[in-house]
This record gives structure tokens, C-alpha cells and sequence, in this order.
């Protein structure tokens, strides 16, 4: 089995699913960036553990250092508090590197879609303005974990390879918002040098397409060096039973799955039909 049904949430009217799948291991404003002071730094290494990247290493004169390409400049080794000299400093940093603490930092607003996160909250937690209609099947493709992370090339194979089944990638998404053209799925040159926490590509197709989407993403995450979780948003039956369709799809697929891990009390209801 190439992924498996992680959990499922049953709303009032749509289902979430989550597919874990597991792969081959092989705003454009000045930010924040993470640098160590050496002249500070008393060689402790007590920073080295909080940093979900492994980014943070000790140099042979006995101070920790960032390896600027693992670094996807999280703040979380600075809002620790861990270092007892405060070594840890922040310095101001431009656009391409900036996308790193926009996809690293869920609380901040995108500067340009206004999204909080690295999705939108309307795929996963709370369909409210009928995005996806009768006939419709949204999907999130969460991609990287803590301690894993993703290169943009990788997240850009997966829109690419997308792209050539005609989706519809969601345009208040961050990652749609970073496409060169979101009809091939290519990024901008200038961001796909970046390496970021997690990025979640988000898109809605013809619900007969499932099968397709699911073959491509088998396929591509063969070529990736990351993980990641598939989030599929359907509408519910009349009588809220899963379409029919979907669970033979998930069937045929080999994807097993318990409907048991998500509960949604119901303070979303879709405006739209
Ligand atoms: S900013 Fe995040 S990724 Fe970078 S060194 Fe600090 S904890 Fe590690
Ligand atoms: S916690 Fe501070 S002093 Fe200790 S190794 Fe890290 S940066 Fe250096």
C-alpha cells in the first residue's frame, strides 16, 4: 500500500479526508532572518534540540552555527528563550529567502492573498462558502512535517504534474500565489532555490477525476524528497452517507481509512449550495 487513510472528518454536508502518504526518503516584504552572534555564543549546545530542522550544528571552535540552507528561519530557536547568552539575533531579510518564515510561521498573515497560514481555512476545517459543489472534489496536499521540510522544486513537481490534469488550484492559496502560470503549475525562478517548513498545495477538480489524482500523486511522490498528508474535501449524500464513488475509488486505490479522528460541531454551514 502506497498511503493509507490517516482520518476522516464527516461535516454537515462534506467529508475531509486525510491520506498519509508516505514517500521515498531519497510576501514579497522584509522579514526576519536567524543568525547566532559567535562573538555570544558560549558553546553550550543547548539550542541544538529545539531546532525542527537539524539546522543548528556546533563548529569545531565549539560555537553553534546555522547551515543556511537547512534553516526555514521558524524563529522557533529564538522564541525558545533557550540560549542563556541570547546569541540568537534577527536580522532583516528580502524576498526570495522571506517565503521561508511565511510558510514556517501559521500565526502571520500572507501579505498578498491576506491568508493566515499556508492554507486556506475554508479546505480543511469549515467549508462555509460552498467552494466545492455537488460534482467537485477539493484537495489539500500538505506537504513537509517537522524535522522533513520541502525544497519548492519538489513542491513544484507536485502542481506541475497537477497542472497537466487541468486543476484548479485554490488563488488564495500561498503557494498558488507563487506560480509563474498556474495553468503548467511552475513557480517563480526566484523561489525555487527556497526550502520551506511546509506548503500545502490546495486545488478542486471534477469529481470523476479522483482516480486520476491519485495516480499522479503516486506517481510524482516517487520523485520527491519530502512527505506529505492528502486532504480531499466531497460533498455528502443527501442523507450525509460518502458518495458511492468515492469509497470504491479509495477501494480500487488500496487506501484504507477510519472516520474517527476529526469531529466538527457543526459551526460552519455552507451559504452556497
Ligand atoms: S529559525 Fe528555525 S530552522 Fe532556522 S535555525 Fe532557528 S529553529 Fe532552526
Ligand atoms: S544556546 Fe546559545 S550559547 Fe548555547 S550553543 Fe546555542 S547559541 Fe550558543
Amino acid at each position: 500500500m502506497w498511503f493509507k487513510l490517516d482520518y476522516l472528518t464527516i461535516y454537515e454536508h462534506y467529508i475531509y479526508i486525510t491520506i498519509i502518504l508516505q514517500l521515498s526518503k531519497n510576501q514579497i516584504k522584509m522579514v526576519n532572518r536567524m543568525k547566532i552572534n559567535p562573538q555570544r555564543c558560549v558553546g553550550c549546545a543547548l539550542c541544538l534540540p529545539y531546532c525542527p530542522e537539524g539546522a543548528i550544528t556546533m563548529s569545531r571552535e565549539k560555537k553553534a552555527v546555522i547551515n543556511r540552507d537547512k534553516c526555514i528561519e521558524c524563529a522557533v530557536c529564538y522564541n525558545s528563550s533557550v540560549c542563556p547568552v541570547d546569541a540568537f539575533e534577527i536580522e532583516k531579510l528580502e524576498y526570495p529567502r522571506s517565503v521561508r518564515e511565511v510558510f514556517a510561521t501559521v500565526y502571520k498573515t500572507h501579505g498578498q492573498t491576506n491568508v493566515p497560514g499556508r492554507g486556506t481555512e475554508e479546505m480543511k476545517t469549515n467549508d462555509v462558502t460552498g467552494r466545492f459543489k455537488l460534482g467537485e472534489i477539493g484537495f489539500s496536499v500538505d506537504m513537509g512535517r517537522p524535522g522533513v521540510g520541502v525544497d519548492l522544486v519538489d513542491a513544484e513537481k507536485v502542481t506541475m504534474a497537477l497542472a497537466k490534469l487541468g486543476v484548479e488550484f485554490e488563488p488564495e492559496n500561498p503557494i498558488t500565489f507563487l506560480m509563474k502560470d498556474v495553468k503548467t503549475g511552475e513557480l517563480k525562478e526566484e523561489v525555487k532555490g527556497e526550502r520551506v517548513h511546509s506548503c500545502i498545495p490546495e486545488f478542486k477538480t471534477k469529481i470523476e477525476r479522483m482516480s486520476e489524482i491519485l495516480d499522479a500523486l503516486k506517481e510524482v511522490s516517487q520523485k520527491i524528497n519530502s512527505v506529505f498528508s492528502l486532504g480531499c474535501c466531497i460533498k455528502l449524500n443527501p442523507d450525509g452517507s460518502i458518495p458511492e464513488f468515492v469509497l470504491q475509488t479509495l477501494k480500487e486505490k488500496n487506501i484504507s481509512y477510519y472516520p474517527d479522528a476529526k469531529t466538527n460541531i457543526g459551526l460552519g454551514r455552507p451559504l452556497a449550495e
